[in-house]
């Protein structure tokens, strides 16, 4: 069957998409044995097929894997070894995940095929939402998209954001003019390094071109929040811009500025009016998004998973009164699937796995079924339950954990469509950075010693990420004793701050990114509760139905009235004062 279309053809696309959800074993049979077939040779299967390429050795003898089990192997090939170590098509460049994972960031082989994988969905995004949504092909789409840095690897490929490496593509470069890709900003500011001048720009070419807006987005729904946040300061300066018809100083990336004049299109006085009425109007943002771009038919977003946080603020900017539509599933080891209900609500979404793209099996996350035993295919799953995907693709990944939990929600035909539930094991994460338990600890623990200069002690805490206000932060709620039996001595804020940073430094890459240099995490906050208030939560999750014998104080706090039970004991508060050094490595 075919698995590409032409794009202004509906009907022929709409056929490949029915032919995906009407053939799933066989295409999931056909993409193992291809992979298994291409990869048979290299230096990772041939440890454990012997070169057979046969599918039920390969689920027998082939191990489940953790990214830190095949780093060693992907790093030698980013070193200079000759990519067979794990894949016989070339590597033609490294993703760089945001989630964390000891702190460090993944670093995942992409192959053309991956590219390709990429391009295809979003055709199938496009077509989706082109049937779904009224008047989403009027106009042209603020999206609010960045690229970060990238480094070159010791074999000379380049390792970036899968985001980044989609941006500087050939395809995206080279994209078909239909209104999906026509966005208002042009390309040299979707990718200017600098992401301020950027967002800047993004704005400035968003408000000149406010009446032909038809959708606002990013990749991420932080990213929208943030936008919206960034206008709130700078709006003023915008209208004065669009006024005069001249850019900030500040804005000093050339193409960037070159390529934003044309759409400025010299002194607009009678557009900033209208603008600046806008949002002089009211002391509250409530429906910002739907007063400056009225036109707008929906926010294209993901907003499930850490995005769903961003939702209620979404909302009020919006009035509640636009879509909220999260297209897609994806990662930077490869994308997953999109959302064929693109109108759904936002607690509805559900993603259909591409069946095409690369091999899936599912482990069973539910009751004690969680041995590699009972792993199923994507044919097998069982609506209702629970799993997490193991992949294995073209460009040499074998059976890796994914790390994410989904819920089989329904089918569209044969085609299993997923919930997405959470991350497994992340407990805070306000951006793109996503901190597990583990690392909260330890991060906690590097603080401890400069409460012990003082004579304190801690003797309990919990954390929960504050997104109210943009940026978001991390809050660490922290109860104090005194060392000794004289009883607490006095707390010095200098050295609470101290903390605050000492927690910070400690805490991942990507955390001190978003930090230090994108300004999406605000300062780590630690609010002193009162003696007591540790045993006050419990009491409270005892009320609950928990049981006190296996009551554990959850580290991050997700139920608001738990945290109304904190928030009533706060005595002091302490922010970081100082950003975590931030540099970009491997
Ligand atoms: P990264 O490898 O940094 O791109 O992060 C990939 C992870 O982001 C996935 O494994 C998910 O945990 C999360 N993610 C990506 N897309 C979605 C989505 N649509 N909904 C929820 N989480 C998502």
């Amino acid at each position: 069957m075919s698995t590409s279309f032409d794009l202004g053809d509906e009907e022929a696309g709409m056929k490949v998409l029915e032919d995906l959800t009407k053939n799933v074993k066989q295409m999931q049979d056909n993409i193992l044995q291809d992979i298994l077939t291409c990869n048979a040779n290299t230096e990772y299967l041939r440890g454990f097929l012997k070169g057979r390429t046969d599918k039920d050795l390969f689920k027998k003898n082939v191990p489940v894997v953790n990214y830190k089990d095949v780093r060693p192997h992907i790093e030698r090939v980013a070193n200079g070894e000759p990519c067979d170590v794990i894949s016989s098509r070339p590597i033609t460049q490294f993703l760089l995940s945001s989630g964390t994972s000891g702190g460090v960031q993944k670093m995942m082989p992409c192959n053309d095929k991956l590219s390709a994988n990429f391009a295809f969905t979003n055709d199938m995004r496009m077509l989706v939402t082109s049937r779904e949504v009224d008047g989403a092909e009027n106009g042209k789409g603020m999206m609010f998209f960045f690229i970060k840095p990238e480094i070159k690897t010791p074999c000379g490929l380049p390792a970036r954001a899968a985001t980044t490496s989609y941006l500087k593509s050939d395809h995206f470069k080279n994209r078909p003019s239909n209104w999906y890709y026509s966005y208002t900003s042009p390309d040299d500011v979707i990718l200017c390094p600098d992401n301020k001048q950027s967002l800047y720009c993004h704005l400035l070419c968003g408000l000149v071109q406010r009446d032909e807006v038809v959708r606002v987005g990013s990749f991420y729904a932080s990213v929208v929040v943030r936008a919206i946040k960034f206008l709130e300061d700078f709006w003023t300066e915008l209208c004065s811009n669009i006024r005069l018809g001249q850019i900030s100083d500040w804005i000093t990336d050339l193409d960037c500025k070159k390529s934003v004049y044309p759409i400025l299109g010299g002194p607009r006085p009678e557009l900033a009016d209208e603008i600046e009425q806008i949002c002089s109007q009211k002391s509250s943002w409530e429906g910002i998004l739907t007063r400056l771009w009225p036109k707008t038919k929906y926010i294209e977003t993901i907003i499930t998973g850490s995005m769903a946080q961003y939702v209620p603020t979404l909302k009020f900017y919006s009035n509640d009164d636009m879509p909220l539509v999260s297209t897609v599933y994806g990662s930077s080891e490869t994308i997953f699937g999109i959302n064929l209900d693109p109108l759904c609500k936002p607690e509805d979404v559900s993603y259909m796995l591409m069946p095409n793209m690369l091999h899936y099996e599912f482990k069973p996350m539910d009751g004690n079924l969680a041995d590699d035993e009972k792993i199923v295919d994507l044919a097998d799953v069982k609506l209702g339950c629970s799993y997490e995907p193991l992949i294995t693709t073209s460009s040499g990944l074998y059976r890796l954990r994914v790390g994410d939990v989904l819920n089989v929600t329904g089918f569209r035909n044969d085609a299993p469509l997923f919930r997405f539930v959470r991350r497994e094991n992340v407990v805070l994460s306000v951006d793109m950075e996503k901190t597990n338990e583990e690392e909260l600890f330890n991060a906690v623990n590097k603080a401890k010693p400069l409460l012990e200069s003082l004579g304190l002690m801690l003797i309990d805490f919990a954390s929960y990420a504050e997104t109210s206000a943009i940026p978001g932060h991390y809050v660490l709620y922290w109860e104090l004793g005194g060392k000794n039996k004289e009883g607490k001595p006095p707390i010095d804020p200098k050295v609470l701050e101290e903390c605050c940073f000492a927690v910070e430094e400690s805490l991942g890459d990507v955390y001190k990114r978003c930090r230090s240099k994108d300004r999406s995490a605000g300062a780590l906050e630690i609010r002193v509760v009162l003696n007591g208030a540790f045993d006050s939560l419990m009491d409270f999750f005892v009320s609950q139905g928990a049981s006190i014998g296996q009551y554990k104080t959850p580290r991050c706090i997700k139920c608001a009235k738990a945290l109304e039970v904190m928030e009533k004991r706060v005595v002091a508060r302490f922010f970081s004062k100082k950003c975590p050094s931030y540099e970009l490595r491997l």
